[in-house]
């Protein structure tokens, strides 16, 4: 159970948490920020459900409504996430005006959970803000989750419980990658770069793919470009795509640098192929990722035609 999960892994979130519910002194609003773990959500959810409960204590996890509120099933639950798409103003209004209502069912008390709400603009923020100080929402909650809390508004910040999570620990969604089959390359590249487990793993691959051509045509940079206009750019999915290949490519550079084998022959190869040019590769993505992740419209096509550019003026130096 979640409960015992994080008692183990996060102490001392448990312990806060189990304070604010015991003594019936829960904020209005927390913020779970901290490592990349997916035991964030999962607290999330477990804290949703406590306070649907509402019996002074963790919740069971194991009743109808607890059932229903972990799979988005619940009127008094409403979840929201900007992990695929920026946070837009009219999502953020719908919530509030549903939850303005008196609350649906039994309990009196409604939660709205916003994950990854660091993907989402001032304006957005600044309404949830003004939402959480309205007296008349006193039976409503917010949580909200972001891997990074220092983009987020510090008026957003201050306003919340902070539960910071330490643990960053993969090795059980490497487990279930590799109980569902996927063998130990993928099992472990997704694990660390995308630290959840995914049923669908069509993007991931084609990433892949493109990864590993981009690596074997490092002594024919000009190819690259080509090959990114005709068959990249043209992808349905080439936003998804390019967020995932820009992760995992700084992964399988920075382990190359470190010499972090992982004994599977095919991810060990690509190391060594990539050896020589980790260090000045790794430069140039991280800088494209930092500034993909400081401006959420960035044009991926021509953050792309940057990274070319860059790789041929080293490859040509
Ligand atoms: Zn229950």
């Amino acid at each position: 159970m979640v409960k015992e999960i994080l008692e183990e892994k996060e102490p001392l979130v448990y312990a806060c948490l189990r304070n604010d519910l015991k003594e019936d002194r829960l904020a209005h609003s927390y913020l779970l920020c901290g490592e990349k773990t997916p035991l964030k959500l999962k607290t999330a959810y477990l804290l949703a459900q406590s306070i649907i409960e509402n019996k002074k204590d963790f919740a069971c996890e194991e009743c109808h409504t607890c059932k229903r509120i972990l799979n988005n099933n619940h009127l008094d639950v409403l979840f929201i996430d900007g992990k695929d798409e920026i946070i837009k103003k009219e999502m953020i209004d719908e919530v509030l005006s549903e939850f303005s209502k008196t609350a649906v069912e039994s309990s009196g008390k409604k939660v709205y959970i916003i994950n990854n709400i660091n993907n989402s603009s001032p304006k957005v923020l600044n309404m949830i803000l003004k939402f959480m100080e309205e007296p008349s929402n006193e039976n409503t909650f917010g949580i909200f989750i972001s891997d990074d809390a220092s983009g987020l508004l510090e008026t957003v910040v201050s306003r919340c419980e902070k539960l910071n999570f330490t643990s960053c620990d993969f090795k059980e969604i490497k487990n279930e990658y590799l109980e569902s089959g996927v063998d130990e390359f993928d099992a472990y590249l997704l694990s660390e770069t995308i630290h959840e487990y995914i049923d669908d793993l069509e993007l991931y691959t084609t990433a892949k793919d493109f990864i590993i051509k981009t690596i074997d045509s490092l002594d024919d940079p000009q190819y690259l470009e080509v090959m990114y206009i005709k068959e990249l750019y043209t992808l349905k999915e080439f936003k998804e795509v390019s967020d995932y290949f820009i992760l995992m490519i700084i992964k399988i550079l920075d382990d190359a640098i470190s010499n972090h084998y992982i004994g599977n022959e095919e991810y060990d190869e690509l190391l060594d192929k990539v050896k020589n040019d980790a260090l000045a590769l790794l430069e140039i993505y991280l800088d494209a990722k930092q500034r993909k992740d400081n401006c959420l419209m960035i044009d991926r096509k021509l953050m792309f035609d940057e990274i070319c550019c860059k790789i041929i003026k080293y490859k040509n130096r």
